[in-house]
């Protein structure tokens, strides 16, 4: 395994990993709230959560990651009482649709996704203990929080403690920043479409409990890394901190990993302002997956991210490079006798930048150092088989955790789709009997170093290698 470096939000400095059962590295990411299709801020994070996944696993470690599904909340209940349908069948219908996103955006599987609605004993249960406890209390048939039980309450947002006002309380999900309050565990409510049987009463889960019952039941009181968007620093996870350790008396979690957020056009991503974006609607403009995959990951997951259309159109340059390098090492044809050995390689380096706290952007630069200088090589065609093997199979590890080297479902990269439909035209030209314009066709290609082959099975294409006499 190699060292691993993370910011830790709590520490509020770089840290390396050690996690609690090495290999083993347990992740639990907050999810999303199922009530709507998630939006592209949202992708940010959980894109930024793929990526941290998939680079510790290209340093060796083992990861065991949860997800929670929030279906039942305020806005999960209003959405499905406006719908008019029961709330199972409301948020099955936006869970299904976050799967599909994360399919299409190349988001590994976490190796959990519970629902909350499916978690109500766990929770029940961990509330109880926080009442046996003296952490929490009854009041109006809810139970809430005693946040002055907890001494170090506010220790990773930096709250204001001060402003903790004596018996003051909040039933809602979200607060504001200088409003630290005895927050709900449990709401009871008699009349709401939604509830459950408790000890306490009939009611439902507020929306913190939840993660602290999940990470619990998969990880037991403690685990190494914790990831959400900057925002759920305050109030969610100082509240998970709260109700977890306060039940077990063990630290909840070692390194908490927050991503900043996406803006758009420089301004907060929102629906009145008409910039907001689902993936769904970029995928109908016409924007590839794996463009925006690109761009998402490639700022720095602790910089905010400002979404614009151009630098969308410039991942999807960056995507497409990467994938005519692909194409051109596939189709180099290696003079073996002749090769130089090549002393530039990526692997490594990309590794290593990886590993310093993710610094995709400069993990990202080498790769294209490595690309010019293997491009170059080709040219002259001084590129061995041996390295050229040693390339592609570079190219193919780096691409683990990137994962934009496949085709977005039938297109292809711009240069293959540009040959393709040289050969389709030329395949007409020929079927007119237009010698003239398919010759054309072909000293055309032939003019861009593409090379095309009749063959019973088709016409097949290639790219030209240079010649080794002009070597340079
Ligand atoms: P939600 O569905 O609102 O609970 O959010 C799911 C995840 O997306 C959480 O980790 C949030 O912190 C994150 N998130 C929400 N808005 C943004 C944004 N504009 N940029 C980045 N992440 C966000
Ligand atoms: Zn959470």
């Amino acid at each position: 395994m190699r060292d691993f470096y993370l910011y830790n939000s709590l520490s509020r400095r770089k840290e390396k990993l050690e996690p609690l059962a090495p290999p083993e590295v347990t992740l639990y990411c907050c999810g999303p709230t199922v009530y709507d299709f998630a939006h592209i801020g949202n992708f940010r994070t959980f894109t930024f959560e793929d990526i941290l996944r998939r680079s510790l696993a290209l340093c060796g470690w083992r990861v065991r990651e949860v997800m929670n599904l929030t279906d039942v909340d305020d806005k999960t209940i209003a959405g499905a009482e406006r719908a008019g349908l029961p709330l199972r069948q409301y948020t099955d219908r936006f869970i299904e649709a976050f799967f599909a996103d994360l399919d299409e955006l190349r988001i590994q599987r976490a190796e959990h996704y519970p629902r909350a609605t499916d978690m109500i004993p766990e929770i029940i249960a961990l509330v109880q203990s926080l009442l046996d406890k003296d952490h929490a209390y009854v009041s109006g048939g809810s139970v809430y929080f005693r946040l002055d039980s907890f001494p170090q309450y506010g220790r990773l947002s930096g709250v204001d403690r001060g402003g903790i006002l004596d018996g003051a309380r909040v039933d809602n999900d979200s607060y504001d920043k200088e409003s630290a309050r005895d927050f709900v565990l449990w709401k009871g409510d008699r009349e709401e479409s939604v509830g459950w049987e408790s000890p306490f009463g009939r009611g439902r889960p507020g929306w913190h409990i939840e993660c602290s019952a999940m990470s619990m039941k998969y990880f037991g009181p403690s685990l190494d890394l914790h990831c959400g968007g900057v925002d759920l620093m305050f109030p969610h996870h100082e509240n998970e901190i709260a109700q977890s350790e306060a039940a077990t008396g063990r630290q909840f979690v070692k390194y908490w990993v927050h991503a900043e957020h996406l803006l758009v056009e420089g301004r907060k991503m929102s629906k009145s302002l008409g910039n907001f974006y689902t993936f769904r609607q970029l995928r109908e403009k016409g924007h590839s997956a794996a463009s925006l995959r690109y761009l998402l990951a490639s700022t720095h997951y602790r910089s905010q991210l400002n979404f614009t259309f151009e630098a969308l159109q410039a991942a999807a340059s960056a995507v497409n490079r990467l994938r005519d390098f692909k194409v051109r090492l596939d189709s180099y044809h290696p003079i073996v006798a002749n090769y130089i050995s090549v002393d530039f390689w990526c692997l490594e380096e990309f590794r290593a930048r990886l590993a310093d706290d993710l610094s995709v952007g400069e993990a990202l630069a080498h790769l294209f150092d490595f690309v010019h200088a293997i491009n170059r090589r080709m040219d002259v065609g001084s590129l061995g088989e041996a390295d050229r093997n040693r390339a592609l199979r570079e190219l193919a590890a780096v691409d683990g955790v990137l994962d934009v080297l496949r085709p977005d479902g039938e297109v292809g990269s711009e240069l293959e789709k540009y040959i393709e439909g040289k050969i389709e035209e030329r395949i007409r030209a020929r079927r007119e009997r237009d010698f003239r314009r398919a010759d054309a066709i072909r000293d055309e290609l032939l003019e861009r170093g593409v090379i095309l082959e009749d063959t019973p099975g088709g016409t097949r294409w290639k790219i030209r290698q240079s010649d080794p006499g002009n070597r340079a």
